[in-house]
């Protein structure tokens, strides 16, 4: 989402006469979207400052001050503190404010400039009543392969979570709103989209029909647009995996055959513990309920090791689930006390060691499942979106449904030239743990197409 965030505040920012550039040291604005959600990432925010510290000063007294902003869920859970620890920043604003940054960015552009402006150090940490998405300019291009936004922050308040405090109340965009947006981004050029949400799936948006729709008739609305190729959404909460929703999976072609759906812990202790409201079989048996309707759907999944609590039969219990599952992918992190949860407050701390201990033997077993699931592909047929550019000129990369990066090798540049952003027939030649790699077996296919079998 932070990408999907970073993408708008460009948008906002290029009517104002900005532009993107590679190296902060030529910027006039540098803005850091930063993540909350363990203490290892906002720890970053501060190092980073210093550096950059450094490039303002050589600028201060010239022509064009560099200005320097700190958006996302960092800014939002430090405001003031953080211009306590780092004075030199110009803005602080969080996720919810980044649509009033025109006005921000000229108070903070006076402040630069005219050293008798009072107005220095810019916070806006609000969850303001007028809806940001109702403020932002059209979206432009964001490549072939798209993030569109279309629900924001938690209710569900898991113990060690800290978004339902940053990113604020669940909050749904309007239907209408989303397929408007959805059509612009297929107008410049992708082929795919990826639907965000912190817990996507709970996604209720005012329908053009009254009522409120869910995700599954949102994904159907979204069928419509006629060169739209894929459709992904992420990240879901399995209480809010409803039987529509899983339906959709097995009836809606353009819904990619991959699914993200997180259980942070195979243990019913732990799970309770974390407030998650489910146990290990009910997350089982939706994963059947998805199999049945999507038999060849790869599986995904988030897991925290060392939440408070956790003993080594509960992460037993985790290592057996993820050998019942199979997953092509996962993330797994080791818990992290974040401010103002509940978990931060709970005894029974894991030893860091033992954190350390499970996170490794988790991990392993992991990418063993990860490596199989993708050596399982040599010699198939797969279609790929290629959405980037490789490391020579002949060559390009994307995704396979399930989510595998894809490298891609052409006979000529003009060959991987005229398949960019489009779905293109590939053998897959090797498999390593984080990649396929693969030649094209038919030209490029008309943008938007998908090939009819796999
Ligand atoms: N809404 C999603 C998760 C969003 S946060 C869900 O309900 O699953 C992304 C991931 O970060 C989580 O799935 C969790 O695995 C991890 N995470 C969140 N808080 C954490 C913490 N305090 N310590 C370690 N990992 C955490
Ligand atoms: Fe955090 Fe996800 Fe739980 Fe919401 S559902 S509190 S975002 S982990």
């Amino acid at each position: 989402m932070n990408v999907y965030d970073a993408t708008r505040m460009v948008d906002v920012l290029t009517p104002l006469g900005y532009r993107c550039t590679e190296k902060p040291e030529d910027a006039d604005l540098v803005i850091l979207n930063t993540c909350h959600i363990r203490e290892k990432a906002a720890e970053k925010i501060y190092s980073e400052l210093g550096r950059l510290r450094a490039q303002k000063e050589i600028r201060n007294g010239g022509p064009q001050p560099m200005m320097i902003g700190v958006a996302g869920c960092v800014a939002q859970a430090e405001g003031a503190e953080m211009l306590r620890r780092a004075p030199y920043v110009d803005l602080v604003f969080g996720p919810q404010t980044y649509h009033r940054l025109p006005e921000m960015v000229a108070r903070a552009h006076r402040a630069a400039t005219d050293r008798k402006a009072q107005d220095r150090g810019i916070i806006d940490t609000e969850f303001p009543v007028e809806p940001k998405f109702d403020s932002l300019p059209v979206a432009t291009s964001q490549g072939p392969s798209a993030f569109l936004t279309i629900q924001e922050g938690c209710d569900r308040f898991c113990a060690f979570c800290v978004v339902p405090y940053t990113r604020g109340a669940e909050f749904s965009r309007p239907v209408a709103d989303v397929v408007t947006e959805a059509r612009s981004l297929v107008a410049a050029g992708a082929r795919e989209i990826t639907l965000l949400g912190q817990n996507v799936n709970a996604y209720h948006g005012f329908s053009p029909t009254g009522g409120e729709w869910r995700l599954a008739a949102l994904i159907e609305e979204l069928v419509g647009i006629s060169e739209l190729a894929r459709l992904r959404y992420t990240t879901s909460h399995p209480r809010d995996m409803s039987p529509d929703l899983i339906e959709a999976h097995g009836k809606v072609d353009v819904l990619m055959p991959y699914l993200h759906l997180p259980v942070q812990s195979g243990s019913d202790n732990v799970l309770s513990a974390m407030n998650r409201q489910h146990s290990a079989a009910d997350y089982l048996a939706i994963l059947d309920a998805l199999r049945a309707a999507r038999p060849d759907i790869a599986l995904s999944s988030d897991f925290i090791v060392g939440h408070p609590g956790e003993t080594d039969e509960d992460f037993e219990a985790t290592l057996a689930l993820v050998e019942q599952v199979g997953y092509a992918q996962a993330y797994s992190f080791k818990y992290s006390p974040r401010p103002g949860t509940p978990a931060s407050a709970m005894e029974d701390v894991v030893p860091e060691a033992v954190k350390s201990e499970r996170l490794a033997r988790l991990q392993g077993l992991l990418n063993k499942q990860q490596i199989e699931f993708n050596e399982g592909f040599v010699g198939e047929l797969v279609p790929v979106l290629l959405d980037r550019y490789g490391r020579r000129d002949s060559q390009l990369a994307g995704r396979s449904p399930w989510m595998q990066a894809v490298h891609v090798d052409f006979e000529s540049a003009a060959g991987a030239q005229s398949a960019y952003g489009t779905v293109v027939d590939v053998q897959i030649i090797s498999a390593h743990p984080n990649s396929l790699a693969a030649v094209p077996v038919n030209s490029a296919r008309t943008a938007g197409q998908e090939p009819a079998t796999v």
